[in-house]
């Protein structure tokens, strides 16, 4: 099994040193992980990110994990999770090219100065307009695809992370990032720890991943663990959708480039 959505202690919220889950992936029989710690230029990075001054020493610690992962059976990714910032993309692009990565995430977690997935500011749900809200984010969404600075859209519907939703048919606003997937060669990630959110669902959506999957986008496939035991939280849910819909393969990366593996050769991860 494959898990390229993994946060470490050093990006302020999550637990655990890379060897941790490095641990518990190969406890789990995983074969290939990647760490994608957050990386934001755009606000005060405090509680969301490493700062930007620390990002030289993440790489260095993931690359330090590599050779000892590897020899137990389990291949380190060097991965970021990166949030999109529209005054920024050149900023990002540079500070994405000083380092070897594998893959970069790319998110949308905050519209203005709203951290909309934030718990503490989840009230504002009931101040605004979901439809406006949900067009605001799929604009963003798009955009930040459109960027191509990013390889992978992570958690592309994280807008409905507390289970609000407009009472219109989502599909009209899943569209253009679908079109604009496409058009890039960007994946899409799906996601396990929506499952574990007061939504209760998968990200994405089934429909969101119906046309993906129509338009051919493909897809990789991350816990979000913030803590060890999260790693390969819910993928037998993961595997099950994927193959409803009809995917048959899942990306892996190396050094920025594709390569596709059979969901036919995955084994579930194994109960501790
Ligand atoms: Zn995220
Ligand atoms: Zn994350």
């Amino acid at each position: 099994m494959i898990d390229y959505h993994i946060h470490t202690s050093m990006c302020g919220h999550a637990h655990g040193e890379p060897i941790d889950y490095i641990k518990e992936a190969i406890s789990k029989g995983f074969k290939e992980v990647g760490f994608s710690d957050h990386i934001i230029l755009h606000v005060d990075r405090r509680e969301y990110s490493m700062p930007l001054d620390k990002v030289a020493d993440y790489v260095e610690k993931i690359e330090e994990v590599k050779s000892i992962s590897s020899s137990l059976g389990c291949q380190v990714r060097l991965g970021a999770e990166v949030d999109y910032s529209d005054g920024k993309v050149e900023e990002i692009r540079i500070l994405l090219g000083k380092y070897p990565f594998d893959y970069v995430l790319g998110s949308v977690h905050s519209l203005g100065d709203w951290f909309f997935d934030d718990p503490r500011y989840a009230y504002r749900y009931t101040e605004v307009d979901l439809e406006s809200l949900y067009r605001d984010y799929f604009k963003a969404l798009s955009k930040s695809i459109e960027s191509r600075l990013f390889d992978v859209m992570a958690h592309p519907d994280l807008v409905k992370k507390f289970g609000f939703k407009p009472k219109v048919d989502l599909k009209s606003f899943y569209a253009e990032a679908v079109e604009a997937l496409r058009k890039n060669h960007l994946c899409i990630e799906v996601n396990t720890s929506g499952l574990r959110k007061p939504v209760q669902e998968i990200y994405p959506s089934k429909d969101f991943l119906i046309m993906c999957h129509r338009a051919g986008v493909p897809v990789t496939l991350g816990s979000d663990a913030h803590s060890p035991m999260e790693v390969g939280m819910d993928f037998d849910k993961a595997l099950a959708l994927l193959k409803d819909v009809g995917y048959e393969e899942i990306v892996l990366f190396s050094k920025r480039k594709k390569s596709f593996l059979k969901i036919s050769e995955l084994e579930l991860p194994r109960a501790r």
